[in-house]
């Protein structure tokens, strides 16, 4: 079996569920040694176990990345457990309702913390491991995970399609700064994923609006679709940056 991710060591967050849990799997199944991290610390260890169990190298380290000090113990642990990072797929991330007129409470706050601080402060946790990482092995990736909703109209998710707008916009500013020292940044935006992310809204009527919407789409694509997607991006060869992809289900508008 190819293992063409053999000797890189990955960090991807949201790592609990969804496209997070997908890609920590294929990203060590192709042999990367891979540092899981998400808020539900029992999650992340099944999985890790069973990372470890397929015999790939997982690291199971719950983390929010909206406590800086959360973050930077979790940074330090992967370095002294598994060695300095080349890949950091940076892919956690809320998608809750807001329709602004007080009703929907701070979600737009939530998402704002997650979405936009959390994925800038993961990038300024690993940039210095990428930078030397990169001068050492001559290429290292950033992955980030924003969403289609980055260059759309959301109606009843202003607040999240802002927040992803940041993120694609912070993606392409990063690559000017990274790119001259071989640190290829990728911004990938998804259209509807199959996963548990519109489980978290609490709102009934906008869930059953979401879910109806979702249910007209003919195939929908998994998390491990979107994890193969990111295996073979990082899997280029050093001068080849796939920069921008949208990765949409085939039959959504
Ligand atoms: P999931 O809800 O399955 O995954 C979200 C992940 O983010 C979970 O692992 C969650 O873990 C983690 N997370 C949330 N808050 C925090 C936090 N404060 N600190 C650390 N981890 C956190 O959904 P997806 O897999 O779909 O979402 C992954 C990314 O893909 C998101 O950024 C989302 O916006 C994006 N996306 C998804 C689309 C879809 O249709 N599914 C479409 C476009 C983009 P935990 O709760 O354990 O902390």
């Amino acid at each position: 079996l190819a293992r063409p991710l053999t000797g890189r060591v990955a960090v991807v967050t949201g790592a609990s569920s969804g496209i997070g849990e997908a890609t920590a799997q294929v990203l060590a199944a192709q042999g990367a040694r891979v540092a899981l991290l998400a808020r539900r610390g029992e999650r992340l260890a099944g999985h890790a176990a069973r990372i470890e169990e397929a015999g790939g190298t997982a690291l199971a380290l719950p983390t929010d990345v909206t406590d800086p000090a959360s973050l930077a113990s979790a940074a330090a642990e992967v370095r002294s457990r598994l060695g300095r990072v080349d890949l950091v797929v940076n892919n956690a991330g809320l998608a809750l309702p807001d329709l602004l007129d007080g009703s929907t409470g701070p979600n737009w706050q939530r998402m704002i913390d997650v979405n936009v601080t959390g994925a800038f402060a993961v990038v300024e946790a690993f940039v210095p491991d990428l930078l030397a990482a990169a001068a050492e092995r001559g290429h290292a990736d950033l992955v980030n995970i924003s969403s289609a909703a980055a260059q759309s109209v959301l109606p009843g998710f202003a607040g999240y399609a802002a927040t992803k707008a940041a993120f694609s916009h912070l993606s392409r500013n990063l690559r000017a700064r990274l790119s001259p020292a071989d640190v290829r940044v990728t911004n990938i935006e998804p259209g509807t994923i199959d996963t548990e992310l519109r489980d978290h809204i609490e709102d009934p009527a906008i869930s059953a609006a979401v879910q109806e919407a979702v249910g007209s789409i003919d195939g929908i694509p998994s998390g491990t679709d979107v994890a193969e997607l990111i295996a073979f991006t990082v899997g280029r060869p050093r001068h080849v940056n796939l920069s921008h992809i949208s990765v949409l289900p085939t039959r959504e508008a």
